[in-house]
């Protein structure tokens, strides 16, 4: 360690030692009732939170630039500065200043690093989401075999699990599993495929913290030293994690954990290996494109977690938003989800008995860590008891109903027999019902429970009382009627008269007063009686303190005893939550349960999607038109597992892709589908690609984006996955555009062979039918009223004339001079005038010669003309209500 410049103070030469231990965290310095942070993270800590900046003292003749926090609302100014993308360190004093000050006059108390705060390692209330984990991830490599393995740490909860992926596949498990910081070795080796740049972008845009851990310290031999040492066993095998990649990976996140924690043992489960192939993928794209937690623009609400969310508890939500993010392709784990969420689906007073009950269940994962590292309180203490009751009502609403066959509620069943019952007891015996947050603010201990307590409170309260009396006694000795006992921290218990009467007492030679302090408008003195009533009191309040620590620590020693059950039991109940939410939102809004199998089916009876279903509902807009879609690989006309779909813009297109993707990504998370029917054959991978974007960050154009994530799905789609892909080539020149999206189809078709929704606004593309007979046409059936469009969001056999662009546009509000130039570009066009030079066309076109042009009348057909005659010849007010319904039917009838 370098050494203190020579001119530092002591308490600045001891700070400029622990910030250089901790150069990449923003230090704060415990100085009595405040963190002080010095120099530059003054400076940062101030502009980013808007903390006062002032200076305090010299360092090498320049001002010491200073910004402080008050401890009291540390957890606040922690969560911000997390927020902004800081790590901090938190240096506390490790010995009473009486202490130091035997040590010489001038010493300064000893201060060391208690905690490192990062955005991976969080464990209060304040600082963590309710219903989001607060992961930590590690990227660990075997260069020989070039694997990359993820491991996965949320110390908040105690979840720990590792996965080996392909290097190209790093980002997408990363987005999957939300990390709030990710670590990567400080050096990386020869890896190919490895693009570094474009995680280090993820994380940069979700402003998740990357952290650097030392490569060198962790060959895969002191990696496994170190997981042996963490989980006190004598060999790593017992976990069943043996490949090296994966030994690493979890070893930096125990590193870390030991670093930031400072030597605290985070209770942490045993490792699960996950494997990589149980689940089902998705590229970043097509995650973003189909807005599972996240809409395009950022937004929570609007996706398709939103729309599935109604859980109850926070661990429910935090387990939800995991099985969306990461849908499965076990089909016995498929099976058993949908099997219980059919059971909550069919017992619905059941359901909505249980769900009640949730939802005072608190979150007792995040306590019992809490409890565990010595950060928890009372409050921790009593949302265990408070969980076991309502587990226990609960336990007690399973017996009510018969689900035998059933195994998720048999497996939660089980979490209830080993549930620590006696605990209730125990703990509402001892706490009182709404305890403070910490230990230190007492009085959390019932009356009656421990009769010394009981002893020493009454001696402190009783002394209260004995201080009142005393000051009226000396109000009525003096006759000084404003006369008061007080307290503050540095003089203690005292009396305080005005200036005026503080003369009286202080000439007052027989006087028991004591002057203490002189005011400019008090005077504050005290006497032997009050100094021993004070001592007294002060140490009842110690003593009292001190036995309810002592009752807190054996009732926490109890609680953390029964960490595995508890813990068993808050899963099983996220797990309940989860899957009462889904039959919950399945009956409310009339989805059924699909049938998934092994095969390549993919039949879809009058699908919707969940969110513009949900939108459409919200705003009191016409219903959703449900559509069906039948691509099972089945050789016929009718059928085909590329679905060519065109119609006009606005007509529908995109919603139908996306809500077949969705639904067949709720089909593998367990749920039920926004359908009449469904029958879906496992997919290995949804491919979504939709909309344009471009990004500038990575230089890449709109059209450049649109081709790598085409050419990742060309290159990558099997006959097991799932493909949308709307518009492809349309951010180039027409021919090109169509040349590409032809070839993509035929491959699609011919090479790739997965079941695949295809919109395009390339009408030629429908010729393939022809020459590619696993195609069907699809088009979005629209009306055209007067001129007007109507959109009727149907799907239906076939091809459409045309894309009504101008139309949309027109709705959209073009100037009426380039709707009218625009019509007679079109109409030209489609005379085949497109063959022209375009000098021709010019010349037959003038400039916005349309200008003059008259938009042309719509002709109407002769059935419309009748309508119109009718009603133009109508007199309301001659008609009487039976001639107005005779009316009202006959003009139905001329539309039909
Ligand atoms: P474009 O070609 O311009 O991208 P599109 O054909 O893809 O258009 P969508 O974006 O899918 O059209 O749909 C446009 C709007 O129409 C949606 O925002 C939605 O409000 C409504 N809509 C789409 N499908 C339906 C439906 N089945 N039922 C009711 N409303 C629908």
């Amino acid at each position: 360690m370098s050494q203190p410049p020579p001119d530092s103070t002591p308490l600045i030469a001891q700070y400029l030692a622990l910030k250089a231990q901790n150069a990449d965290c923003m230090l704060f310095f415990r100085v009595g009732d405040f963190y002080e942070l010095f120099f530059e993270d003054a400076v940062l800590a101030s502009r980013a939170i808007g903390l006062t900046l002032t200076k305090r003292g010299k360092h090498l003749g320049e001002d010491i630039p200073l910004a402080g926090v008050p401890v009291v609302s540390v957890q606040e100014y922690l969560s911000r500065l997390i927020e902004a993308g800081f790590r901090v360190a938190i240096a506390e004093q490790t010995e009473r200043a009486e202490d130091a000050k035997k040590r010489g006059y001038k010493a300064i108390v000893s201060r060391d690093v208690k905690r490192i705060v990062t955005a991976g390692t969080l464990t209060e209330e304040r600082l963590l989401m309710p219903n989001k984990p607060s992961r930590l991830c590690a990227l660990g490599f075997n260069i020989d075999t070039q694997i990359c393995s993820i491991a996965c740490a949320d110390i908040s909860t105690g979840e720990l699990n590792v996965r080996n992926v392909p290097m190209v596949q790093i980002l997408e498990s990363l987005v999957a599993l939300q990390p709030a910081e990710l670590l990567v070795p400080d050096r990386m080796g020869n890896i190919a495929e490895l693009n570094i740049a474009e995680i280090e972008n993820y994380c940069a845009a979700r402003n998740v913290q990357i952290a650097r851990y030392p490569a060198t310290m962790l060959s895969e031999e002191a990696a496994r030293k170190r997981i042996e040492a963490y989980f006190n066993i004598v060999d790593f095998a017992v976990f069943g994690v043996s490949d090296s990649a994966s030994i690493i990976a979890l070893a930096s996140v125990l590193y870390y954990i030991e670093r930031t924690q400072k030597g605290l043992n985070v209770p942490l489960n045993a490792p699960k290996q996950a494997e990589f192939s149980q689940f089902l993928l998705m590229d970043a794209a097509t995650r973003a494109n189909l807005e599972l937690t996240e809409t395009l623009n950022g937004q929570s609400t609007g996706t398709v977690l939103s729309c599935l969310d109604d859980t109850k508890t926070g661990a429910g939500a935090r387990l939800l938003r995991d099985f969306v993010n990461q849908p499965i392709v076990d089909l016995r784990l498929i099976h058993a989800r949908q099997d219980a969420v059919e059971f909550g689906v069919n017992h619905q007073k059941w359901r909505n008995e249980i769900r009640e009950l949730l939802k005072s269940f608190p979150d007792i994962a995040r306590s019992l860590t809490r409890l565990t590292l010595e950060r928890g309180g009372p409050r921790d203490l009593i949302a265990i008891s408070n969980a076991l009751e309502i587990a226990k009502k609960i336990e007690w609403l399973f017996t009510k109903v018969a689900f035998q066959d059933v195994e998720i509620l048999t497996q939660i069943q089980a979490a209830f027999n080993l549930m620590p019952i006696e605990l209730i007891e125990v703990l509402a015996n001892a706490l009182v019902e709404a305890p403070p947050m910490n230990v230190a603010d007492g009085n959390f201990v019932r009356e009656g429970y421990n009769e010394q307590l009981d002893f020493t409170r009454n001696l402190r309260d009783t002394s209260h009382s004995i201080l009142l009396e005393m000051e009226q006694n000396l109000k009525a000795e003096t006759g000084i009627r404003s006369l008061k006992i007080r307290h503050n921290n540095v003089l203690g218990y005292y009396i305080e008269v005005s200036t005026q009467f503080g003369e009286v007492l202080r000439t007052d030679a027989e006087t028991r007063f004591i002057l203490r302090q002189s005011l400019p408008n008090a005077t504050r003195f005290t006497t032997t009686n009050l100094s021993e009533i004070e001592s007294k009191i002060s140490s009842a309040a110690v003593e009292a303190l001190a036995q309810e620590r002592i009752i807190f620590e054996n009732l926490r020693q109890m609680v953390l005893e029964e960490t595995q059950a508890l813990k068993n039991l808050c899963d099983g109940l996220a797990l309940l939550d989860v899957v009462l939410s889904i039959a919950h939102i399945a009956v409310n809004n009339v989805w059924v349960r699909p049938k998934i199998d092994n095969s390549l089916a993919f039949d879809i009876e009058d699908g919707r999607h969940l969110v513009v279903e949900t939108a459409l509902k919200q705003q009191n807009a016409a219903a959703f038109i449900a559509n069906s879609l039948n691509l099972s690989a089945i050789k016929n006309d009718e059928n085909g597992q590329i679905a060519l779909v065109t119609g006009p813009n606005m007509g529908g297109k995109s919603t139908f892709l996306r809500q077949n993707a969705l639904i067949a990504l709720l089909a593998h998370i367990g749920s039920f589908v926004p359908a009449k029917a469904a029958h879906i054959g496992l997919v290995d991978r949804i491919f979504s690609r939709v909309g344009a974007s471009d990004d500038l960050a990575k230089g890449r154009s709109t059209f450049m984006v649109e081709m790598v994530e085409t050419a990742s799905i060309l290159n990558q789609a099997t006959a097991q996955s799932f493909v949308i892909l709307d518009e492809i080539g349309r951010g180039t020149a027409t021919w090109d555009g169509l040349s590409i999206a032809w070839a993509s189809l035929e491959h699609l078709h011919s090479v790739n062979g997965c079941r695949t929704i295809f919109a395009t606004h390339f009408h030629e593309l429908t010729e393939l039918k022809t020459s590619l007979p696993r195609l069907q046409n699809l088009n979005v059936a629209v009306k055209e009223w007067n001129g007007q469009l109507i959109f009727l969001h149907t799907i239906q056999a076939g091809v459409a004339d045309r894309s009504y662009g101008i139309h949309v546009a027109q709705k959209a509000g073009l100037p009426r001079a380039v709707i009218n130039r625009a019509t007679a570009l079109l109409k030209k066009l489609e005379k085949g005038i497109d063959r022209k030079k375009p000098s021709e066309l010019l010349a037959e076109l003038p400039l916005f010669a349309a200008l003059e042009i008259e938009p042309e009348v719509q002709k109407l057909e002769s059935w419309q003309t009748e309508i119109l005659a009718e009603v133009q010849a109508l007199n309301p007010d001659e008609m009487n209500p039976k001639a107005a319904l005779e009316l009202v039917y006959r003009l139905k009838g001329m539309v039909q």
